[in-house]
């Protein structure tokens, strides 16, 4: 049983379907017309004044007929109409009037006025009781019989006397209509044509409509509520089942039956228990007695058995009825079936802490038993251990196999993995082709590298494959951090068994790898460097310098490329191979890179106003093509120092090429058609595929370093520079050579036909004073 929930003293909404006296097992049968109005027979006063002019026999028809409307429930209009005419008929020198109490209970609204002219009763309808609004607005007002014998000079009628009069009213008595209780719900008036006294007969004959009058309405409203109590009892999607004193149940809704499957006969006369699951023992039936007399209702959630055995899940509310009393005298037991929404609950939960293609534990899973295992550590200091792991090359699996087999291999390595669980050790799938082992309990390190071992060894092995003949062999990098020695946060010991993952990974990957001082360092120093970033930019600490870039042909410096340098305060320099990955994981980079454009573009203007026709290489990390606007980050830099685009060349690296290819041919069309040129850098060394050369707009190929170092030794190097430099004519493209360091480098690349070359041979990358000199020494201006 759970969600049991009691809640003290609660009228539910639904279980009011009663309404004075009225029980709701059933809809009403009514006793024939003079039983249901015992209190209302013939010897009550109006039929013996009606009697006076009617005539005994006719009285009593006409009567019976008013109650027999009463009961077969015709319209309350259609009633008061026949009681109108009734009075009239019987006092014929009178016009009778029934003016009904608004919802708001302020106004007076038309009930039956045959005999009154039409526009008297339009501009009565809706008048605003109160006292001296006539007769009917008085009486309704005060709840007090108004009589006025002549309203020309009475002043309840000094507002209403002009309109009263053009009807032809001269007298009019009302007499307030009145429920069981006596509140009024309307006004029965009688007019006359001349000023009038009314004597007892008359008051008695108009005490004794107004009484119909006010048993018609009521009776009708609560037939109204009786319809509908009884329509939402057969409508309402939730079960019902009314049980008498004794727990027996008296009836149930048509919902009963479409939940529970027994029928109304079935039922009646049984106690609910007996429908309900069979391990629900009297004892918890008592208590929850109890518990009902106590807070008159109550709540749970449980499982039940339909007719036929099958569970399902139900929320039930049971309430208790009392009498005037306080003695119960019903019990209304309402539930509904929440199968469906259990189902999606435990899903969602399931979704929430598992993996779903796996089956096992997600991270969320891992943060909670990390948690557990923190407060375990606080207890009893029993350190424990993250393993990530971390499929090597598995991009490349999927890309090959198709993700198809890509699942499935993962389903195998998950099942690998909780095979060499044991004791305190649990698998975990972090998403993808990530996986963990948390080991709540360990003795020493060599059970960790035993376990990473074991883990490595059962992943390696071959994965069965249907329908497959290839079989795939799978390394994984595993990281290992500690707790506390490696961090004593989950966070931090995530990030420490991920470094140590990544270093697995640097370290030629299918091996395994423990978070040590080592990494602590390095990750500390990133995070060091990452700050300090920041406050550098800010401070204007960074230095752009500049690498002249010679022309084989004229060994004129035609171009240069811009190189950003930092010297650290404390750490002194800091290679931009250091520092500008972590820009770009943080997203620095494009902060930075707009500050390296608007100084290249400064110094462009420098040098072209001191005279020399120089090209600046820009370098832009691939990232920033995603970070920002970079056509416009470029123009407003141009745009700043009144430069023309042709001044400058981008240099990107093959990465770029990876991903999006329409966006960042788009990217590279707009800049070109700027008059910016584009560079392709390391050429060679990166994303290996050539086909991006007949699919991007490039100006410019750069061969990378490793290729120009040792070229004069190695056959191998030569030969790919050669290729290299044939793709480039080919595709009209010029070749840039760079780190050359000695002559015997710099000829065997001019006699290959390179068109530019750079190096420490010529220069290394300057400040701008020293380029500046280096121009005026090197160029003919
Ligand atoms: P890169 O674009 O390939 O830059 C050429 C690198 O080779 C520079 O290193 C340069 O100093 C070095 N170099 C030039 N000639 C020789 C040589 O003859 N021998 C040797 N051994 N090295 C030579 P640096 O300045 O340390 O830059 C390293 C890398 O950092 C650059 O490689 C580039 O990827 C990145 N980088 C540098 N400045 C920027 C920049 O402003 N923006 C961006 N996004 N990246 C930059
Ligand atoms: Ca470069
Ligand atoms: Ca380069």
């Amino acid at each position: 049983m759970s969600g049991r929930s009691f809640q003290p003293k609660i009228k539910k909404s639904i279980v009011q379907f009663t309404s004075k006296g009225m029980t709701m097992e059933k809809p009403l049968l009514f006793s024939p017309a003079a039983e249901a109005f015992s209190d209302f027979t013939m010897t009550s006063g109006l039929p013996d004044s009606v009697a006076q002019y009617l005539g005994r026999n006719e009285t009593v028809k006409r009567y019976n007929r008013i109650l027999e409307m009463l009961v077969t429930h015709e319209p309350l209009t259609d009633i008061l109409h026949a009681l109108v005419h009734l009075i009239e008929d019987a006092e014929p020198t009178t016009t009778a009037s029934i003016l009904l109490l608004s919802e708001d209970k302020e106004h007076l609204i038309a009930g039956a006025a045959p005999n009154l002219p039409k526009f008297y009763n339009e501009a009565i309808h809706g008048v605003a009781i109160g006292l001296g609004v006539g007769s009917c607005g008085t009486a309704a007002f005060l709840g007090e019989r108004v009589i006025v014998e002549d309203i020309a000079t009475h002043p309840y009628w000094s507002d209403f006397k002009a309109l009263a009069l053009e009807a032809g009213l001269k007298a009019c008595w009302s007499e307030p209509i009145l429920n069981s209780e006596g509140q009024v719900l309307g006004t029965f008036a009688m007019y006359y044509g001349e000023p009038r006294t009314p004597n007892d007969s008359d008051l008695q004959l108009i005490l004794e409509a107004a009484r119909l009058a006010g048993l018609a309405i009521e009776r009708t409203n609560d037939h109204k509520q009786q319809k509908t109590s009884n329509s939402i009892f057969d409508h309402l999607p939730y079960a019902i089942a009314i049980m008498d004193q004794n727990l027996q149940i008296l009836s149930t809704n048509p919902a009963f039956e479409q939940i529970t499957g027994y029928t109304e006969d079935e039922v009646v006369s049984l106690e609910p228990f007996m429908l309900m699951d069979a391990n629900k023992t009297s004892d918890i039936y008592r208590y929850e007695l109890s518990q009902l007399d106590e807070f008159d209702t109550y709540q749970e959630e449980l499982i039940n058995q339909k007719k036929g055995g099958s569970s399902y899940y139900l929320q039930q509310t049971v309430s208790i009825l009392r009498d005037e009393e306080g003695d119960i005298s019903r019990f209304i037991w309402l539930f509904d079936d929440i199968s469906e929404r259990k189902q999606a609950e435990k899903l969602i939960e399931y979704q929430a802490n598992f993996d779903l293609l796996t089956g096992l534990p997600n991270r969320n899973n891992l943060q909670r038993n990390i948690s557990n295992c923190i407060r375990a550590y606080d207890a009893k200091k029993t350190p424990f251990a993250l393993m990530i792991i971390n499929l090597d090359y598995f991009k490349e699996v999927n890309d090959s196999l198709g993700h198809q087999m890509g699942d499935e291999i993962l389903k195998q390595v998950a099942e690998r993995l909780q095979k060499l669980e044991r004791k305190g050790s649990k698998a975990v799938s972090l998403g993808g082709d990530e996986f963990a082992i948390l080991i709540s309990e360990f003795y020493d390190c060599d059970e960790l590298i035993d376990l990473a071992t074991k883990v490595g060894a059962s992943l390696s092995e071959s994965y069965n494959q249907e329908h497959h003949n290839s079989i795939s062999y799978i390394t994984a990098s595993i990281g290992i951090s500690q707790f506390p020695k490696d961090g004593e946060t989950i966070e931090d010991l995530f990030s420490s068994a991920d470094q140590a993952m990544y270093a697995a990974k640097d370290s030629g990957r299918d091996c395994y790898s423990f978070y040590t001082q080592g990494l602590k360092e390095q990750a500390e120093l990133k995070a060091r460097i990452h700050r300090d970033l920041i406050v550098a930019i800010a401070n204007d600490e960074l230095d752009l310098f500049y690498q002249p870039i010679l022309n084989f042909e004229t060994s004129e410096v035609d171009k240069v490329e811009c190189l950003i340098r930092w010297f650290h305060p404390e750490l002194g320099f800091i290679p931009p191979d250091q520092f500008i990955p972590i820009a770009e994981k943080s997203g620095l980079i494009a902060e930075l890179g707009e500050w390296i454009r608007d100084q290249a573009c400064k110094q462009a203007k420098i040098t072209s106003d001191a005279g020399f026709k120089v090209r600046f290489s820009v370098n832009v990390s691939t990232l920033e093509f995603w970070t920002g606007d970079l056509l416009q980050s470029f123009m407003n830099a141009l745009c700043k120092y009144d430069l023309t685009a042709d001044v400058l060349t981008l240099e990107i690296t093959e990465s770029l090429f990876m991903k999006n290819q329409q966006e960042i041919i788009q990217i590279l069309g707009s800049l070109r058609t700027l008059g910016i040129r584009i560079s392709i850098d390391d050429f060679g060394t990166g994303y290996s595929s050539l086909a991006y050369l007949g699919t991007f707009p490039l100006d410019e190929l750069k061969i990378d370093r490793s290729f120009v170092d040792g070229i004069e030794a190695e056959e191998r190097k030569q030969a790919l520079v050669d290729t290299m430099i044939v793709l480039s004519q080919k595709l009209g493209m010029k070749v840039v050579a760079e780190g050359i360091e000695t002559k015997h480098q710099l000829d065997m690349l001019k006699s290959k036909g390179c068109d530019y070359m750079q190096g420490y041979y010529f220069a290394k990358p300057m400040n701008a004073q020293d380029f500046m000199a280096f121009l005026q020494s090197h160029q003919v201006q």
